[in-house]
């Protein structure tokens, strides 16, 4: 029986979030933001505290460590986990105030500083769940942060229980704390070498019990169209405009179909995020993103078919198509060795909860760790409504994400 206390984890996260760690999309720094430094350092000297001797951290931000393997078996793969230390630009990250709603009743909670922004059981079903444990959200003008300072608690709680409880073994578990998660660099910098891990985790989910192994596979695209440029005065017949072209192909995207808008579940879709451009010049970048890589090949297929169709119809006019690979779905990594996510659908039934594998409709972390020699799915870590000033986590899910931690070290010196 593994037990980690609600109120442990709770006091780590209120301690957390009150750092502001947002990061900056607009930046080309490592990390994008100096201040995400500040938390790694605090858990930088609460590693050290516990009497984890090789804690690190970096110009970067990153935070490696190593709890050391305790067991007689010597050849257990050593398993990273892993969360991210920045918070979300879509929302302010500054003098976060957290409140610890120690016993939640069920009743809306309006929040203190803005009461407009007001937490109901009809909006978010799930506090049911919470009902008489604890939960904390934000005061009203910020996020909370719990995306993913739950998952930072998680595994600091759980690194404790490690070396406080010496009769648990476990292999090498390697700790890694990574910035700019938010702005896709989470990855960035990172020295996979110092990490030497087989294996990894993140704790970068959702309600408890939920693991998701599946992630969308992810390209940009470009469309650059070259017009043809005269003298405005003098133009008849001959000028032709870029930027009416750009807008035409707008128009010619389906409009209750492939767009973010209109999917969900396991569809893909184009997303034109950008339109940039003069006269002479237009280009238009596009999101695209599907499961499968031969849905991401259709995708492009499709977009470069309307927009030369488009293109056709302004005699002189040129396009160019140019796709960037962004990230892919980890699944098929992941399928290659089943018991990484078997374990920790195992994990989860032993801390008490029931397993909700889903899939994402974005990338992690554990995307691109998976293609750079770590498979890495994604495990719950309980917080809600993120990047919102609604943000909440229950306390309780949080020390399960703890145990789930404990329960998959475990796991892997079993069967090592
Ligand atoms: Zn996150």
């Amino acid at each position: 029986m593994i037990y980690i206390s609600p109120d442990n984890v709770a006091e780590r996260l209120v301690r957390y979030v009150q750092i502001d760690t947002q990061s900056d999309p607009n930046s080309t720094a490592h990390p994008s933001s100096e201040k995400q430094k500040e938390l790694s350092k605090l858990l930088l000297r609460e590693l050290q505290g516990m009497g984890i001797i090789d804690a690190t951290t970096d110009e970067y931000g990153y935070v490696y460590a190593t709890i050391p393997c305790n067991s007689e078996k010597k050849n257990i793969p050593a398993i990273c986990f892993c969360s991210h230390v920045d918070t979300a630009p879509d929302c302010s990250g500054t003098n976060v105030k957290p409140i610890h709603h120690r016993y939640y009743n069920g009743n809306d909670i309006v929040l203190p500083d803005d009461t407009t922004q007001v937490l109901r059981m009809t909006d978010a079903p799930y506090l049911r769940e919470h009902i008489n444990h604890g939960v904390i959200t934000a005061s009203g003008l910020t996020l909370l942060g719990a995306d993913d300072k739950s998952g930072v608690a998680a595994i600091m709680e759980a690194a404790m229980y490690f070396m406080q409880n010496p009769a648990v073994k476990h292999g090498d578990i390697k700790i890694l704390f990574t910035p700019d998660e938010e702005v896709g660099k989470g990855t960035a910098k990172v020295d996979m070498q110092k990490l030497g891990a087989q294996f990894g985790y993140t704790l970068d989910g959702g309600e408890a019990g939920s693991l998701e192994d599946e992630t969308f596979s992810a390209d940009g695209a470009t469309i650059t169209i070259e017009g043809v440029i005269v003298h405005p005065g003098y133009a008849k017949g001959k000028l032709v405009n870029a930027l009416k072209i750009a807008g035409a192909i707008l128009d010619a995207l389906p409009k209750n179909e492939w767009s973010p808008e209109t999917t969900e579940a396991k569809e893909g879709f184009v997303h034109p995020v950008s339109v940039n451009g003069i006269a002479e010049k237009a280009t238009i970048q596009f999101i695209v993103r599907d499961f499968e890589d031969e849905g991401l090949q259709r995708h492009h297929e499709r977009l470069t078919k309307i927009a030369a169709a488009v293109v056709e119809k302004f005699p002189g006019a040129r396009m160019e198509y140019v796709v960037a690979e962004q990230y892919r779905n980890m699944k098929k990594v992941l399928d290659q060795c089943p018991y990484v996510v078997q374990y920790a659908q195992e994990a989860i039934q032993r801390a008490g909860l029931a397993v909700k594998k889903e899939s994402i409709r974005g990338g992690t972390d554990g995307s691109r760790f998976s293609y750079i020699g770590m498979p890495c799915p994604n495990i719950f870590t309980g917080m809600q409504n993120i990047h919102s000033k609604l943000e909440w986590v229950g306390t309780k899910d949080m020390a399960k994400a703890a145990e789930t931690i404990v329960h998959l070290a475990m796991i892997w010196e079993e069967r090592g």
